[in-house]
C-alpha cells in the first residue's frame, strides 16, 4: 500500500517533469510559428533567412532568440534599433509551450502526443494568418491532410482519433473490430477510413457553402476553409468532423455577435476613425463620412444624394484589410478553435457517443 502511493507521487513528480519539458519544448516551436505566420502567406522561405528584425535587418543573435525569455528582457524591442516588437510573438510562444503541456498531460505516454503537438501548431499558424491575412496556407490545410494520411498509417488505432471513430462505426454497424488487431491490417483500414473521411469532410463544406451562397447571397466559405476540412476530417474521422462543424457555427455565432456588440458599445465612428488612424495607403478604398466602403460601386450606390466635391474632398486611401474587417471575421479561427476544444475532450465526446448513439437502437426498442 506504501509502495503504491510512493510509486504514485514518483508518476505524478514525472508527469510534471515531463510537462515543463514540453512547455519548453512547444515554446521554442511557437517561435518557429512566428515565422511561419509571417512568412508563409507572402511566400517567403520559412528556413533561410535566419530571424531578423523587420525594421533594421540585423540578425537576432541566439542569446537573443530565447522563447518569451528575450521579450520579456528586452522588453519586446530590438537590441540593435530599439524598435518595438508586437507582443503577440511572446503570447503565442508561451500559448504553444501551454497547449504542448496540456497535450502531454491529457494524452500521458502516448505516441499520440507528437501527433496531437502538429496537429496543434498547424492550427495555430492557421489561426493567425486567416486573422491577418484572410489566407489558410496550402501548406497548413493540404500539408496537413497529407500529415493526418501518415498518422492514420503509423498510430496505434486504438490511440488515433480515426482509428477509434473506425472503431466505433464499425461496432455501430456490427461489423466487428476483430481484424484491427492485427497490425498491419488494423492500420490499413485506419487509413482508407482517414481517406473516406478527409473527402468526407471536404464534402461536408463544401456543401456548405454552397448553401450559403444560396441563402445569403455571398460567399460564405473560403477555399481554405474547404481544404482544412479535409485535413481535420482525415484527422479526427467521421464524428469528430461532424462535431467540429457543429462546434465552430456556435463559437462562430458567439464571436460573431460579441464582435457586433463591441461594435454597438464603441460607437460605429469613433471605431472606423480608429481604423482610419491606423491606415497606411496599400489598397484603394472609399471612405465617406467617416464610413468605409470596399469598392467604389458600393460608395457610390450608399451615397446617391451626394455633393460631387463633398465627396473628393473625403474620398482617402485605406488597407483593403482594415475595411474588410469592418464588416468580416474569418472563420478559419472559430474552426480551429473547435479542432483544439476537442483534441482535449475526445475521450469525454466518445463515451457521450457511446452512451447516446451506440446504446440508441436498445433505447428505441424498449
Ligand atoms: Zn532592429
Amino acid at each position: 500500500m506504501l509502495d503504491l502511493m510512493v510509486l504514485n507521487e514518483t508518476t505524478k513528480d514525472m508527469l510534471w517533469f515531463f510537462a515543463a519539458i514540453a512547455f519548453v519544448f512547444g515554446a521554442v516551436w511557437g517561435s518557429f510559428l512566428n515565422v511561419c505566420i509571417y512568412r508563409l502567406p507572402a511566400g517567403k522561405s520559412i528556413v533561410w533567412p535566419g530571424s531578423h528584425c523587420g525594421a533594421c535587418g540585423t540578425p537576432i543573435q541566439w542569446f537573443d532568440n530565447i522563447p518569451i525569455l528575450s521579450y520579456l528582457l528586452l522588453r519586446g524591442t530590438c537590441r540593435a534599433c530599439g524598435t518595438h516588437f508586437s507582443a503577440r510573438y511572446a503570447a503565442i510562444e508561451s500559448l504553444a509551450g501551454l497547449l504542448f503541456a496540456a497535450v502531454w498531460l491529457k494524452y500521458p505516454g502516448q505516441f499520440v502526443v507528437l501527433a496531437h503537438w502538429i496537429v496543434l501548431c498547424l492550427l495555430l499558424i492557421g489561426t493567425f494568418t486567416d486573422i491577418d491575412h484572410f489566407i489558410i496556407p496550402d501548406s497548413v490545410t493540404l500539408g496537413g491532410l497529407v500529415f493526418a494520411l501518415t498518422a492514420a498509417l503509423l498510430l496505434p488505432p486504438a490511440e488515433s482519433f480515426c482509428g477509434q471513430d473506425f472503431l466505433f462505426i464499425s461496432e455501430l454497424f456490427g461489423l466487428g473490430s476483430g481484424r484491427l488487431n492485427h497490425w498491419l491490417i488494423g492500420r490499413g483500414f485506419v487509413f482508407v477510413w482517414s481517406a473516406i473521411c478527409a473527402a468526407f469532410g471536404w464534402l461536408l463544406l463544401w456543401s456548405v457553402g454552397i448553401f450559403g451562397r444560396i441563402l445569403f447571397r455571398k460567399e460564405a466559405m473560403g477555399g481554405g476553409d474547404i481544404k482544412l476540412f479535409a485535413f481535420l476530417g482525415a484527422y479526427f474521422g467521421l464524428c469528430g468532423t461532424i462535431a467540429i462543424l457543429f462546434l465552430s457555427s456556435v463559437l462562430g455565432a458567439i464571436g460573431g455577435s460579441l464582435l457586433l456588440l463591441i461594435h454597438k458599445v464603441f460607437r460605429r465612428d469613433e471605431f472606423e476613425e480608429l481604423c482610419l488612424e491606423k491606415a497606411k495607403a496599400l489598397r484603394p478604398c472609399m471612405v465617406y463620412q467617416n464610413r468605409a466602403f470596399c469598392g467604389a460601386e458600393e460608395a457610390v450606390e450608399q451615397m446617391s444624394d451626394l455633393d460631387a466635391a463633398d465627396f473628393s474632398a473625403r474620398v482617402i486611401r485605406i488597407p483593403r484589410k482594415t475595411s474588410r474587417q469592418l464588416h468580416h471575421f474569418p472563420f478559419g479561427p472559430y474552426i480551429a478553435l473547435a479542432a483544439a476544444v476537442l483534441l482535449f475532450a475526445f475521450p469525454e465526446f466518445k463515451s457521450l457517443l457511446q452512451q447516446y448513439v451506440w446504446t440508441w437502437p436498445d433505447l428505441a426498442g424498449k
